[in-house]
């Protein structure tokens, strides 16, 4: 399912380990703790792919409007926890998977786009880059195309 499955599974796992170095990289994977509102980049990245994602994404449409931003990775990449109709703690475990693209931010980062529902409410807009670490942006929405295979 995911192509990049070691990219993927870096980020999710918080593995930080440095080639070069004998000692690994301290990382703290606790996300930001926040409450603010969608930012209108990650408003329109939501609504982009809940209308191009999954058959089961556009029951989620609703959803974006009772959205709020609940929490953010701490490593440089824009993925956001989703808070529904007040929630206010992120959530976490298994997820269905309501979109999966590649784009390219504007600072030319080749990324995965990931939907994530949790318990049947918008969970997670997860990035993460293909090519590089660094601290990047979303996406832009006409660079998203579907994850082949
Ligand atoms: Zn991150």
């Amino acid at each position: 399912m995911f192509r990049n499955l070691a990219l993927w599974a870096r980020h999710h796992l918080r593995l930080k380990t440095e080639r070069d170095s004998v000692v690994p990289t301290a990382f703290d994977p606790s996300p930001i703790v926040e409450d603010k509102q969608l930012s209108p980049d990650e408003r329109a990245l939501l609504v982009w792919l809940i209308e191009h994602g999954t058959s089961d994404a556009t029951e989620y449409a609703a959803q974006v409007e009772q959205a709020r931003v609940v929490g953010r990775c701490r490593c440089g990449c824009p993925t956001i926890d989703l808070g529904i109709a007040g929630a206010k703690e992120r959530t976490v475990g298994g997820s269905t998977i309501l979109a999966d693209f590649l784009g390219e931010t504007p600072e030319g980062f080749h990324v995965g786009v990931l939907l994530h529902s949790r318990n049947g409410k918008l969970s997670e807009l997860e990035v993460y880059s293909l090519d590089r670490d660094g601290i990047f942006s979303l996406p832009t929405i006409e660079s998203l195309k579907p994850l082949e295979g």
